[in-house]
C-alpha cells in the first residue's frame, strides 16, 4: 500500500545541504508492525514524516496505493494526512487544558463529523485503549502512559489505514512502555503501523519487521516485502462511493422544503448568513497578514456590520459545509471521461440539510456570565476587555404606528407594507416564502443580516456601551449628528439614519409616513402598466423630520376581552379600535438625524 523508491531529503544547512535520506527504498504491507531502528541522527524521523505527509522528499518517489505522489496537489496531501494517517508523538502533543475527551474529540472536529458522532467516536476510542472511564480528566492529571495512550486514542479517532509513532515510548519507563507496545501491537492486527524506536528489544519482542536505518540508508529489512507477495495480493479496487438514499427523493425534497420554513430552517439560514461574516474576516486575515493596524479597523467594521450571534438554538453547519466543499472539490476521479456520468448534488445538498443537528442554548445563564463580567472591575475580565458591546434580541415585533401624510394610522414597517402593496397592486398574496408577508419567515431573516437589503428594516436597536452608557462608542464613530440634535438619552428617544447623501427609499419614506398611499401606488401602477414614470425628487427639511411621531402599541393592549363570546378581539381591526391604542400608546421622539462618516467604512445600523 505505501511503497519507497529511492527517497532523498536533503535540507540546507548554511549554503550547504545535508542529506538525511540517502536513497531509501522499501515497501509496506497493508497490515503488520515495523518497527524502525537506528542510532540518533540517522534520519528516522524525517523518513516518517515523509511516510505521513508532513514532509516533502527531495527526489524519489513515494507511492500511496499504487499512485504516485510526484503530482499530489496540496488538497491531495491534506486529505492524506486527515484521513489515512494517525500521528502518535514522542511528547504526546496533547492540550493541556482540555479534557481527555475534548482532545480526542478535537482530532475530529474538521472532518466534518456531527457532535453527536463524534463525541461517540471519541469515547469509542478512549474505551479501545483502556481509558473508558478516564474521560473527563484533564492530560496534567495523568501519568506518561496514560498521555500516551490518549494520543493513540487521538490518533485512531479518524480510523485511519496508518499509524506512524515516532518514539512512542521514549518518555516512558520500561513497564509504562510495555502496555503502550501491547496496544500498537493490537492496533497492528488491522492496519499498518510504522514505529520509530531506539530500543532494539521492544522491536524484537513486538514488531513483525524490523528495518534498521543508518547515515540515512537501510542497511537491514528483517521481512522485506516480497514480489510473489506483491503479485499474489490482489490488485486493489478502486473505491467506490457509496450512497445510499434512505427515502425517496421527493419525500427528501418536500421534507428539506418544509425543514426550511420551520424555526429549524431559519436558524440555518441566519447561522448561514452569520457564518459568511465570520469567513469575511478569516479571509482579510489570510490575505493581509501582518498589516495589524488595517486588520484592527476592518475586524472592527466586520464585526459590527456582522456582529458575533449568539442563538437559543444553534445549527451546527459542519456538515454542510463540508458538503458543499465536497461537491465543489470532487474531481470525478472515478470514472473515465468516455461517457457522461451523474452527480448526485440535489441528494446530497439536501440530505446535509436534513441531517444538521440543532442544540439548544443555554441563554439564561450565557446572559447572566456575561452581566457578570461586564459589572467586573477593569482589568479583571478579558472577555469585557474585547468587547464593544452586547445586545440581546428577543423574539418579539415592536408595534410602531404613525400617522401619515393623509392623516391614517399606518403600520409603520417597511416589510408589512411592501407586502400589502404587493397583494393589492399585483393581486397576489405574498407568501412567507417570499419574505414579506411575515416577519418570522425565512428570507425576512436572510434580508435583515444583508446589508444589500438592508432598506428591507425599518427599526434597529442602537448598540448601547458596556459600560451601561445607552450609545455605543463603536456607533458615534460611525454616524456623526447632521442636524444639530442629539443621540437618544431614554427609551421613548430615536434617531433617523439617513446614507451618505442624506438620502432615504421611497419605501422607508412611506413607512415613516411621509409619502402618501397614492404616491406608491402610483408607483407600482406604473411598474404594472409598463408606463413611464416621471419622478420627482423631494426633499424634507430638517425640522420637518424632527416633528415626526411615532407610537408603540404594546402586544398585550391589541386584545381586549369580549365578555359576552368570552373571545378576545383585536382592536386593530377596526379603525375606532386602532385610534384608540394610539391615542394611548408611548410616544417617540426624534432627537437627532444621524449619517455614516465619509471617513467610515462601515456603518452598523441596518435600518432607518
Ligand atoms: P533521527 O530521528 O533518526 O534522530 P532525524 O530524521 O531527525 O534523525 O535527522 C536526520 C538528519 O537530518 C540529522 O542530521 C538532522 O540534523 C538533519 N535534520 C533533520 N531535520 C532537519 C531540518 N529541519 N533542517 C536541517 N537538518 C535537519
Ligand atoms: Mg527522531
Amino acid at each position: 500500500m505505501l511503497k519507497l523508491t529511492n527517497i532523498v531529503k536533503e535540507y540546507p544547512a548554511g549554503g550547504d545541504k545535508v542529506a538525511a535520506l540517502r536513497g531509501v527504498s522499501v515497501e509496506f504491507r497493508k497490515n503488520e508492525f515495523v518497527a524502525i531502528l537506528g542510532p540518533s541522527g540517522c534520519g528516522k524521523t524525517t523518513l516518517l514524516n515523509i511516510i505521513g505527509g508532513l514532509d516533502q522528499y527531495t527526489d524519489g518517489d513515494l507511492s500511496i496505493n499504487g499512485v504516485s505522489t510526484k503530482k499530489y496537489k496540496d488538497s491531495d496531501w491534506d486529505a492524506y494526512r486527515n484521513h489515512s494517517i494517525g500521528f502518535v508523538f514522542q511528547s504526546y502533543n496533547l492540550i493541556p487544558h482540555q479534557s481527555v475527551l475534548n482532545n480526542v474529540e478535537l482530532a475530529l472536529t474538521i472532518s466534518g463529523v456531527s457532535k453527536k458522532e463524534r463525541r461517540a467516536r471519541a469515547v469509542e476510542a478512549l474505551k479501545k485503549v483502556g481509558l473508558g472511564d478516564q474521560l473527563k480528566k484533564r492530560p496534567n492529571q495523568m501519568s506518561g502512559g496514560q498521555m500516551q495512550r490518549v494520543a493513540i486514542a487521538r490518533a485512531l479517532v479518524n480510523d485511519p489505514e496508518i499509524l506512524l509513532a515516532d518514539e512512542p515510548t521514549g518518555a516512558l519507563d520500561s513497564e509504562t512502555s510495555v502496555q503502550v507496545m501491547d496496544l500498537l501491537k493490537e492496533i497492528a492486527h488491522d492496519r499498518l503501523v510504522i514505529m520509530v524506536t531506539h530500543n532494539p528489544e521492544l522491536a524484537e519482542q513486538y514488531a513483525t519487521r524490523t528495518v534498521r536505518l543508518l547515515d540515512g540508508k537501510i542497511i537491514d529489512d528483517t521481512a522485506p516485502y516480497t514480489a510473489e507477495e506483491i503479485s499474489a495480493v490482489e490488485q486493489p479496487k478502486k473505491k467506490k462511493k457509496t450512497r445510499k438514499p434512505s427515502m425517496s427523493f421527493f419525500t427528501a425534497l418536500s421534507l428539506s422544503l418544509k425543514n426550511l420554513l420551520t424555526k429549524k430552517g431559519r436558524t440555518v439560514l441566519t447561522s448561514f448568513a452569520g457564518s459568511i461574516g465570520i469567513i469575511g474576516i478569516a479571509l482579510i486575515y489570510a490575505v493581509s497578514q501582518g498589516m495589524t493596524a488595517y486588520i484592527d479597523a476592518v475586524q472592527e467594521d466586520t464585526l459590527s456590520s456582522y456582529p458575533l450571534t449568539i442563538e437559543a438554538t444553534n445549527v451546527d453547519l459542519t456538515t454542510l459545509m463540508e458538503t458543499f466543499m465536497g461537491m465543489a472539490s470532487d474531481t470525478g476521479d472515478d470514472h473515465d471521461k468516455n461517457a457522461v456520468y451523474s452527480q448526485s448534488v440535489m441528494f446530497e445538498m439536501i440530505n446535509a440539510m436534513n441531517n444538521l443537528e440543532t442544540t439548544e442554548n443555554d441563554l439564561v445563564s450565557f446572559k447572566e456570565f456575561i452581566d457578570k463580567e461586564l459589572k467586573a472591575e477593569d482589568g479583571a475580565s478579558k472577555l469585557k476587555e474585547s468587547l464593544s458591546g452586547v445586545q440581546y434580541t428577543y423574539n418579539l415585533n415592536l408595534l410602531v404606528y404613525t400617522k401619515n401624510v393623509d392623516g391614517n394610522i399606518i403600520y409603520s414597517d417597511t416589510q408589512e407594507l411592501l407586502s400589502k402593496a404587493m397583494a393589492e397592486n399585483f393581486g397576489m398574496e405574498i407568501s412567507p416564502m417570499m419574505g414579506m408577508g411575515n416577519s418570522s419567515s425565512p428570507m425576512s431573516s436572510m434580508t435583515s443580516l444583508s446589508p444589500a437589503a438592508s432598506s428591507m428594516k425599518l427599526w434597529t436597536e442602537i448598540l448601547s456601551g458596556k459600560d451601561g452608557s445607552l450609545i455605543s462608542p463603536v456607533v458615534k464613530n460611525q454616524y456623526e449628528i447632521i442636524d444639530g440634535g442629539s443621540w437618544p438619552t431614554a427609551a421613548n428617544e430615536i434617531v433617523l439614519v439617513v446614507d451618505k447623501n442624506n438620502e432615504l427609499d421611497d419605501l422607508t419614506l412611506y413607512a415613516l409616513g411621509l409619502e402618501s398611499e397614492e404616491t406608491i401606488n402610483a408607483l407600482f401602477d406604473a411598474v404594472l402598466e409598463g408606463k413611464e414614470l416621471e419622478i420627482q425628487q423631494k426633499s424634507w427639511s430638517y425640522e420637518e423630520l424632527r416633528e415626526m411621531e411615532f407610537r408603540v402599541i404594546l402586544n398585550s393592549d391589541c386584545y381586549t376581552l369580549d365578555p359576552k363570546t368570552g373571545t378576545y378581539t383585536d382592536l386593530r381591526q377596526t379603525e375606532a379600535g386602532l385610534r384608540y391604542l394610539y391615542d394611548n400608546a408611548l410616544t417617540l421622539k426624534v432627537t437627532g438625524i444621524v449619517r455614516p462618516r465619509e471617513e467610515a467604512s462601515s456603518a452598523m445600523l441596518t435600518g432607518s
